[in-house]
């Protein structure tokens, strides 16, 4: 009951504030409805990528392989044929990690391996940066068995795909976002968040303008407390620096998918301490706002039954829906989120 007041009072707020905008002039951008741009982010197209990257050829994308590069390729060149660009001031779409990185904490023999990242520039706050992330490494092949990790990460590898695709629409449109975009599919974030740490130690964009990282990692399946029900996905860390980007995650999700959001995993006294165990933490750990989408634990985690067959493609594709709104809101709102918790 508390839950559905406080929400209310939420949704009300901000939309006397989209009411007060408008009937100010004209010229004044206001933003625009993500709607038509959300609903070009769908199952067939998600199923139809995932098929490929949580494929056997790509030989379970350990960090570092042949079957991995040849993953990061596809990704490539999805880009390229929408559009997007790799970011201003790199020389590709590869931020190039050395094994000596990956194998300095626990010798694991990784080969070098890259981050893959593609980019939107912001039409009126180029210079402040939205990351949205997620890992595409897994762990490979073990005992002859091809581990394909169609959901973890094979979802939140495709999601980023059509997010972005979004965006380039939008932006074709003359809805590009106001403020940069920067996908960013990290690598070795099974052998301990590599990548993502990689990144946050060498960020290509300054981390004092880099205002949420929005991360994804597993969101194609459900765990054994939504037996009943895929409309819900688990929400973690949206509250921990910033009060604002928990609001704009309720209020996005009310307005515009209305999936249950699940707080219970951003329990600080929660065992399983999931907070600190995807990419996002490394964005949180230098003080930038990070939110995470997970769908919990299943039967296949880790195991080489996570295959593309068993996703849920309805409930995949509004999660990446959410995460497209938010970012559309972020990008686009007048302020970034204030951090206000340490
Ligand atoms: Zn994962």
């Amino acid at each position: 009951m508390k839950k559905i007041i406080l929400l209310f009072v939420i949704v009300s707020i901000f939309s006397c504030k989209s009411i007060q905008k408008s009937t100010q002039t004209i010229a004044i951008s206001v933003t625009p409805d993500p709607t038509k741009y959300m609903n070009t982010i769908t199952a067939d197209e998600l199923k139809t990528h995932l098929y490929i990257v949580a494929s056997d050829s790509m030989e379970g994308r350990e960090t570092g392989s042949a079957g991995q590069k040849k993953a990061g390729v596809y990704l490539i060149n999805q880009y390229k044929k929408n559009n997007v660009p790799f970011p201003k001031g790199a020389q590709n779409y590869y931020q190039p990690i050395p094994a000596a990185f990956l194998n300095a904490k626990r010798n694991e023999n990784l080969g070098d391996s890259e981050n893959i990242w593609a980019y939107i520039e912001g039409s009126e706050k180029p210079n402040e940066i939205l990351v949205i992330s997620a890992h595409y490494d897994h762990v490979g092949i073990k005992n002859g068995e091809v581990y394909n990790g169609a959901d973890d990460d094979g979802s939140g590898t495709v999601a980023l795909l059509e997010i972005a695709q979004a965006f380039e629409i939008a932006k074709k449109e003359g809805h590009g976002p106001k403020r940069s975009i920067l996908f960013l599919h990290v690598t070795g974030e099974e052998h301990g968040l590599h990548g993502s740490r990689f990144y946050s130690e060498n960020p290509l964009f300054p981390t004092a303008n880099t205002i949420t990282d929005i991360n994804i990692d597993m969101i194609g399946r459900r765990d054994g407390a939504h037996a009943s029900s895929n409309n819900y996905v688990y929400i973690i860390g949206s509250d921990r620096l910033s009060t604002d980007l928990d609001n704009i995650c309720k209020v996005a999700n009310a307005k515009h998918v209305k999936l249950d959001l699940d707080y219970k995993y951003n329990n600080p006294m929660d065992p399983n301490h999931f907070y600190e165990r995807s990419d996002h933490y490394n964005f949180a750990k230098k003080g930038i706002p990070a939110v995470f989408f997970f769908n919990g634990v299943h039967a296949d985690y880790h195991k080489a039954g996570d295959e593309p067959d068993k996703i849920e493609y309805d409930a995949l594709t509004k999660r990446a829906k959410l995460a497209f709104v938010i970012a559309w809101e972020l990008a686009n709102r007048e302020n970034k989120p204030v951090v206000d918790k340490k």
